[in-house]
């Protein structure tokens, strides 16, 4: 180290001309994300290159400006330099990071440092939420209010806080308690030394951190060992010369480029923060994992030691190997999981599954936790029961019934008494939800979703576990069976030979099996003709019998009052009745046919419709009174749309489905003030719904990865117009520029008015350009209107745009749009001298 005394005379006196002439550089190093090992942030440090000194470390200057309170000057400076860098990140398209910078103590008192943030921020374009001030622990054991508001205003103002060098102070744990913090930097040269002890409490603040929200981060990781601790003590990020030391950017990007390290994209930024809250603590002793299905691949974040012993012992000797297994589909294994996976994901909801691998009785509950770009993310228990030697009754179960899985791939157990069907062994995705419940109860919801419309009658006799055992006896063999059309996973039907069988050892005869099988080509052929036999034979008879189908389907279609509409398997209208064209004001049924929801861009947002079909069409699932909105001769109407699977032969061929127009119904109860997503003057929708069909847009993104843009535009001096026309004026004013967006953009994009005096406009683009030709014609498109019911009035325009994959989430594409919005408005007004 250089000589003290010179030292600190030289720092004192050339701290300013170092910083006019740049030689106070920025380092940064890197910040791993622990479960992923990619690059999800970077600090950025401090060094002066002195020309008298050479390289001189912070240890070496900052104490000195903070003894002769001059730090504010590093400070400030080190923001502009770190936002104006920021700033020519994005212009490079270099990969951007959130980025972390210390803050002493002292800057509080010596200036403004939160104007000055602002200020850098706002001029160079940087998202608030990208930078994350770091604020030494030991600062905070001072008991002080000042502290406390400040770092309250930081958090106010939209910067997140890092609590640095956890465990240098005196009471760590009070501050946890009185301070609000978004991450704890646990500074393992404080608290690591190697021993259990240390690592129990490394763990254990990891853990308390987590219950309290607050996610961590451990610095000065050196070693594998540290590593490998970190991970499995569930801390989120790492930082430490074992990855990298603190770099000049260039030497940084081109480190990263050599070392193949991989940035974390900013869109998944709140994905991983969520999944990180998972408490790895909590699950000691169970075997879990966390799995992430990333477009159809399936692989595992993290495996606990539990869980690898639980493979193991089904001779899949690591998590890759059950990797390689799950994601090859010629394992049934693999579509099991991968289903259960892609159910959790998408049903939000925990899902069980039971499995037979090599003779072993095995139990898979896997819970969703995030989502995100293709990638859903859940934690996955796994359990060989067989394993547990404790569980004796289910191996001689399973010994029992081997040879019974050979010939079924479904067998059930049903017990009358309790009432309760309880599954012994499957092969393909029969759901648990009848098991454990009372069955008498959920019976017909069973029937009803199982099972093909035309054999729900013939089942249900067949299915009546009271008169089994009398119908079992007097078969004069040990079974009843009947073959039935069962659905399938993707919404058609199969045919199926179920039996029923008296258990052996229920004495009172209460005991059955129900085992399934899928029925062979030539059986098939049997019963298709034995079907249509039974059909024929149920209409015979009857007197209405000279009323064939097809009569009775025409005048339904004529007479019915609401509009009827059906489609095919790729969603393209093939017929609509009288009441659907009268409706929309359609001449013929020609202006539909062949086309989709999409093509004919009725709807304000067509994405749950476009969902809930392809759910229809590929699950056989059943829409009743769904809410939507679709745009009719110029008007936002509200509907309730009922639609189902058209069904033949047991397969699905299109969907048929109607509506009704409830907005008069819903006005006339008032319930469209209350809970409408529509903004009252203009009709377009309000801030809720525009929230709401961004989140539409974010699932069409994350499924299809289609970017969309949102387009902020403020319609100037709204007070000032208000005081010269009146509110009346002023509203129908407002309606006409709504209107003139809408007869602008058709339905293929959603229009929002999110506040008194700004429209927001949201529409797919495939470049990040069509966003700006896109708001400069809205802007032109609004400047013409000249007057309102014979008035005269100038509108001017600020308009703003961000794309949805540069943003860091819903709020941040909104404020970044409305910040660009208010930049364009500043130059204006700037250039203006004001509007
Ligand atoms: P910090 O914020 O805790 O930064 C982490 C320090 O640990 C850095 O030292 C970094 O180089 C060092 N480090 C990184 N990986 C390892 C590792 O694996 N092992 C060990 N032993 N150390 C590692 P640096 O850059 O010398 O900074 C020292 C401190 O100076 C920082 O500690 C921070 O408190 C302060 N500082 C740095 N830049 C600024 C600044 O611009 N303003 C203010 N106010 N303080 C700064
Ligand atoms: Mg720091
Ligand atoms: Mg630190």
């Amino acid at each position: 180290m250089t000589d003290i005394k010179d030292l600190e005379g030289y720092v004192i006196s050339h701290i300013d001309e170092a910083i006019e002439k740049e030689n106070i550089k920025i380092y940064y190093q890197p910040i791993i994300r622990s479960l992923t090992g990619n690059i999800c942030g970077r600090e950025a440090l401090a060094r002066w290159e002195s020309p008298e000194y050479g390289l001189l470390i912070p240890e070496e200057f900052i104490p000195i400006l903070e003894e002769h309170r001059l730090i504010h000057k590093l400070d400030c400076y080190m923001i502009s330099r770190i936002c104006s860098h920021y700033n020519h990140c994005l212009q490079r398209h270099d990969p951007l990071l959130p980025i972390s910078f210390n803050l002493s103590w002292l800057d509080f008192e010596l200036c403004y440092i939160i104007g000055v943030l602002n200020e850098e921020t706002e001029k160079n374009r940087v998202p608030r939420e990208m930078l994350r001030v770091e604020i030494n622990e030991s600062v905070l054991s001072l008991d002080n209010s000042f502290f406390k508001d400040k770092l309250q205003k930081l958090k106010d103002e939209g910067y997140e806080i890092i609590m640095d060098d956890f465990g240098s102070g005196h009471s760590s744990i009070n501050i946890l308690k009185d301070y609000s913090f978004d991450e704890l930097k646990i500074d393992l040269a404080l608290l690591w030394d190697g021993s259990e002890r240390s690592k129990t409490i490394i763990g254990s603040i990891c853990s308390l951190a987590k219950s309290l929200g607050i996610s961590t981060i451990a610095e000065g990781v050196e070693t594998k060992e540290q590593e490998a601790f970190i991970n499995t003590a569930g801390c989120e990020k790492m930082q430490g010369n074992l990855f990298v030391e603190p770099l000049y950017y260039w030497d940084l990007l081109s480190f990263i480029r050599d070392s193949g390290l991989s940035y974390e994209p900013l869109n998944l930024r709140d994905y991983y923060d969520t999944l990180v809250k998972w408490d790895t603590g909590k699950k000691s002793g169970i075997s879990c994992a966390i799995a992430e299905a990333d477009n159809g691949i399936i692989h595992f974040l993290y495996t606990n030691q539990e869980f690898l012993k639980n493979i193991r012992s089904l001779d899949i000797e690591s998590f890759q190997r059950l990797e390689d297994i799950i994601n090859d589909a010629s394992y049934s294994l693999s579509q099991e999981l991968s289903q259960l996976v892609k159910k959790a994901g998408k049903n939000k909801e925990p899902q069980v599954m039971d499995f037979i691998i090599k003779g072993n009785y095995c139990i898979a509950r896997v819970g969703f936790l995030a989502g995100a770009s293709g990638k859903t993310a859940v934690e996955m228990e796994f359990h060989n029961l067989s394993m547990d030697k404790n569980v004796n009754h289910l191996e001689r179960i399973n010994d029992a019934l081997e040879g019974v899985y050979s010939v079924f791939d479904r067998v059930v157990g049903f017990d009358l008494d309790m009432d309760r069907l309880w599954i012994l062994y499957k092969e393909t995705g029969f759901t648990e939800r009848y098991e454990g419940n009372s069955f008498s109860e959920n019976r017909e919801k069973y029937i009803n979703s199982e099972i093909y419309p035309e054999d729900r009658q013939r089942y249900s006799q067949f299915i009546d576990f009271k008169n089994a055992k009398k119908r079992i006896l007097s078969s004069g063999r040990n079974f009843i069976s009947g073959c039935f059309r069962f659905k399938t996973a993707n919404g058609n039907y199969i045919w199926r030979e179920q039996y029923i069988v008296l258990a052996r050892g229920g004495e009172s005869g209460h005991r059955f099996l129900l085992c399934t099988k899928e029925v062979d080509e030539k059986q098939l052929a049997l019963i298709m003709q034995l079907s249509s036999f039974i059909d024929s034979g149920a209409s015979g008879g009857f007197d209405g019998q000279d009323i064939s189908d097809s009569a009775l389907w025409k005048s339904i279609v004529e007479s019915c009052p609401v509009g009827l509409f059906w489609k095919d398997r790729s969603r393209r209208f093939v017929g609509v009745n009288k009441a659907f064209l009268d409706y929309y004001g359609f001449e013929s049924e020609d202006a539909v046919l062949g086309k989709t929801d999409e093509e004919m861009s009725w709807h304000v947002d067509p994405y749950p419709f476009k969902t809930d079909e392809e759910d229809i069409i590929n699950t056989g699932a059943v829409i009743k009174d769904v809410r939507g909105k679709c745009i009719c001769r110029g008007e936002n109407r509200d509907i309730l749309v009922n639609k189902a699977p058209i069904l033949k032969d047991g397969k699905i061929v299109g969907l048929i489905g109607f509506f009704r127009d409830i907005t008069e119904r819903l006005i006339q109860y008032d319930c469209i003030k209350e809970e409408s997503f529509t903004d009252p003057v203009t009709g377009v929708l309000n801030i809720k719904g525009l929230m709401d069909s961004v989140s539409r847009f974010i699932n069409a993104y994350d499924d299809n990865k289609c970017d969309f843009a949102l387009i902020a535009v403020n319609i100037n001096r709204y007070d000032e117009m208000k005081e010269s026309f009146g509110e009346d004026h002023l509203n129908r004013l407002m309606r006409l520029t709504a209107d003139r967006i809408k007869s602008l953009l058709g339905s293929t994009s959603v229009i929002a008015r999110s506040a008194k005096d700004i429209f927001v406009i949201l529409k797919q683009v495939e470049k990040n350009e069509e966003g700006s030709s896109l708001m400069q014609n809205i802007s032109n498109e609004i400047r013409y209107l000249r007057e309102v019911d014979g008035i005269p009035c100038t509108i001017y325009t600020s308009a703003g745009y961000a794309v949805f994959s540069e943003s860091a989430g819903p709020e941040s594409l909104y404020s970044l749009a409305v910040k660009r919005m208010n930049d364009q408005m500043e130059r204006i007004r700037r250039f203006t001298g004001g509007f």
